[in-house]
C-alpha cells in the first residue's frame, strides 16, 4: 500500500508530515522546532528576540539560552565563563599558580606589567582583582572577612612582590606594615555599588534550585551571572 501524503498540521505549510524525522502531524523542520522549543512556529531566532536581555553587562542581544544570548552561552559552555579570558589574563594567572608553593626568602618581582601602584592585575572569574591579591587567596585561603586584605610583611607592594610567604590578610586598620591592596572584586556590602543586602543572599541561596536562576535574578533585580555568583559562593563566600 502506498504512502499517502499528509500536509504538516502547521498552517500555510505543505511539506509532508510523513518524512524522515516528522512527528505529531508536522513536517520535520516544524517538529523539530516543536521538540526544541516547545513551539512549531518559533525558531531559535524568535525564541532569543521574544526573550529578556542577556545577563552579560553590556550586551544588548536578546537572551533564550540560560539567561545568556546565543555568542554568550556557547562561551560560558566552553570556558565556564560567557566572557573570554584574554591570553594575557590567562598568562598572568598560570604563572601565579605556578608560584604558589614558591619558599624563597627574597622578595618574588611580579613579571608583568604594573599600575602605578606597583601591582599586577589579574583577571579571575571576570573580576579583575591585584596579583598579590590573588597570590594571597591561592596560597592562604580567602579572607577572613571582607575587611581582610592582603598585605605584604616585607613593605616591597609597591615594588610588584608577589612572594608568597610575605603575603598575609590584614585588615586595613592593622595593617602597618604595607598598604592595602584593593582588589576590585565584590566583596558583598562592602562596596557601595553592591545591590543585595546579607538577607537577600541568605534568601537567594535558601531558594537554591527550587526556581530558575533567571526568575530569582528578575525578582531581585540582578543579572542571572550575579545569582550564579551567589549560589556558587564566587561571591559572598565569606557570608555564612
Ligand atoms: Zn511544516
Ligand atoms: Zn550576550
Ligand atoms: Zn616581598
Amino acid at each position: 500500500m502506498a504512502r499517502v501524503f499528509k500536509a504538516c498540521s502547521v498552517e500555510g505549510c505543505n511539506r509532508d508530515a510523513h518524512e524522515p524525522g516528522s512527528g505529531r502531524g508536522c513536517c520535520s523542520r516544524h517538529y523539530q522546532r516543536l521538540r526544541k522549543n516547545g513551539d512549531p512556529l518559533k525558531s531559535k531566532i524568535n525564541r532569543e528576540q521574544s526573550g529578556q536581555p542577556c545577563s552579560v553587562d553590556g550586551c544588548d542581544k536578546r537572551s533564550g539560552y540560560h539567561g545568556f544570548c546565543q555568542a554568550h552561552y556557547k562561551r560560558w559552555l566552553k570556558y565556564g565563563h560567557p566572557e573570554v579570558v584574554s591570553d594575557t589574563f590567562r598568562r598572568r594567572v598560570r604563572w601565579v599558580e605556578a608560584h604558589v608553593a614558591y619558599d624563597g626568602d627574597d622578595c618574588l618581582k611580579w613579571p608583568f606589567s604594573v599600575g602605578d601602584n606597583g601591582r599586577g592585575i589579574v583577571q579571575v572569574d571576570g573580576r579583575q582583582m591585584t596579583a598579590p591579591r590573588f597570590m594571597c587567596l591561592l596560597a592562604h585561603g580567602g579572607p577572613p572577612s571582607p575587611e581582610h586584605e592582603a598585605a605584604h610583611n616585607c613593605g616591597k607592594g609597591h615594588e610588584g612582590c608577589i612572594n608568597p610567604q610575605h603575603l598575609r590578610w590584614d585588615t586595613s586598620a592593622g595593617n602597618h606594615a604595607d598598604k592595602v591592596e584593593h582588589g576590585t572584586i565584590i566583596r558583598g556590602e562592602a562596596v557601595n555599588t553592591a545591590k543585595l543586602n546579607e538577607d537577600q543572599v541568605r534568601e537567594i541561596r535558601r531558594i537554591g534550585s527550587s526556581m530558575e536562576r533567571r526568575d530569582i535574578a528578575a525578582m531581585f533585580d540582578v543579572s542571572y551571572w550575579t545569582i550564579w555568583e551567589i549560589q556558587t559562593r564566587r561571591s559572598w563566600a565569606w557570608l555564612i
